[in-house]
């Protein structure tokens, strides 16, 4: 083929046979004695790749090595050898040195190359989708706990086959209609005992109204009032933890919300001082509850704080990456130790204070900012003072 391509080399012919073969090939002037060799000129075709230099070339075998050891007739003097690893093949046709390289991937290799890259990728998808395939009753457990999250109590996860996967859906289907008859139950049975108790209650009410005065009858009346408080703190508080009850979420601007709290209070509106960074900024909120949570925060300011104040609770609004309602209060503060347990049922703290409670109001305001993804914090100092915060996060 190097004989065919003549002397000086036919350019154009060396470029198509070269191609063919899919090889580089680099043409060298033999200048200067036996060795030295130079780019012919630019109208010689030259496309060898660039990390190859022809100094390089440091192992080699020659032809007539060849043609002595296995009996052949090599036209031309040709060089074997390798550069940078890459086997690369001189033939000397006298004045013209060619450097051939061979550096390619076959076309049927690169078709097999193709081919299985298609196939791993069919693979692939074939097994995404038959692992989604498999795992769809996982999934339908993962959307069945969201709902479950959002109060849904009702539905059911969907069987599908006999595997263990179908077990679990089934024991979770019936672990939650457990958990919903317990629910249930509780609620009835709290539902039944406080009508029991209010019927007694109600009579004594009748009945005080109708006795004579006596200077122990408002005390007694003070008493039945406390207790019929007490049944429905525990009423509403036991609605409130039903778990993943379901708000009824609206948005509101700060300033509404402050102003319908601030209606429940006619008579104590002076004591508020209210400093509302952010009036115009909306929440997402159930207004009853989330009301409910504030006005116990400013009960409690006013229960426990001392009434010669004047305007001594402050109420603000601010934002700090959520939205904070702060009740701040310089009344008689509670302890470190009785502040990690103020959200418990019926934990009062300061009882030698005169106001009566049922220690329900913090559990319930708990409760209720959280149901609203957010929480409730408090600060306080014996004495000075306390500072109760509903985080509630921006819309
Ligand atoms: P209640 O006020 O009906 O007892 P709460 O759950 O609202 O129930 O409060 C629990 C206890 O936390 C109260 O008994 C009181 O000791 C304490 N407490 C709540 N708010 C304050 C406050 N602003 N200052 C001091 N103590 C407070």
């Amino acid at each position: 083929m190097v004989k065919g391509w003549e002397n000086p080399p036919d350019t154009n012919l060396v470029k198509k046979e070269i191609d063919n073969l899919h090889m580089w090939c680099g043409i060298f002037h033999r200048e200067r004695g036996e060795t030295d060799v130079a780019f012919p000129g630019e109208e010689y075709w030259s496309n060898l790749p660039s990390n190859i230099s022809i100094n390089d070339f440091y192992s080699w075998t020659i032809s007539s090595d060849f043609e002595y050891m296995y009996n052949l007739d090599i036209p031309l003097e040709v060089f074997f050898g390798e550069i940078n690893d890459m086997p690369v093949t001189v033939v000397d046709n006298g004045s013209y040195l060619f450097y051939l390289v061979i550096d390619y991937i076959p076309p049927s290799e690169l078709n097999n190359l193709i081919i299985a890259f298609i196939l791993a990728i069919v693979f692939i998808i074939g097994l995404y989708l038959f692992i989604r395939r498999y795992l769809k009753p996982v999934q339908l457990m993962k959307n069945r706990i969201e709902s479950l999250e959002t109060g849904d109590l009702h539905s059911k996860i969907k069987i599908i086959g006999e595997d263990e996967l179908a077990d679990l859906s089934f024991s979770m289907n019936k672990l939650i209609k457990e958990i919903n008859t317990l629910l249930e139950n509780k609620h009835q049975l709290l539902l039944e005992v406080s009508h029991e108790l209010r019927s007694p209650l109600a009579r004594m009410q009748l009945l005080i109204a109708m006795m004579p005065d006596h200077k122990n009858l408002s005390k007694l009346k003070e008493e039945v009032e406390f207790l019929e408080g007490m049944i429905e703190n525990l009423l509403l508080s036991d609605r409130l933890s039903l778990p993943y009850s379901k708000l009824d979420l609206q948005k509101f601007s700060t300033k509404d919300i402050i102003a319908k709290v601030m209606d429940m209070f006619p008579s104590n509106r002076d004591r508020v001082k209210i400093e509302n960074y952010i009036p115009d900024v909306l929440i997402n909120i159930d207004e009853t509850k989330f009301s409910l949570a504030l006005r116990n925060l400013l009960d409690n300011g006013f229960k426990y704080s001392k009434l010669d104040d004047g305007e001594d609770i402050q109420l603000k609004v601010v934002q700090n990456g959520e939205i904070e309602f702060q009740v701040k209060d310089s009344g008689i503060g509670i302890s470190q130790e009785d502040i990690k347990k103020l959200t418990q049922p019926f934990f009062q703290a300061n009882q030698t204070v005169s106001t009566r409670g049922f220690g329900l109001g913090l559990t319930i305001c708990k409760k209720i900012i959280e149901s609203h993804k957010g929480h409730l914090s408090i600060k306080s100092k014996p004495g000075e003072g306390s500072v109760f915060i509903l985080h509630i996060p921006k819309i």
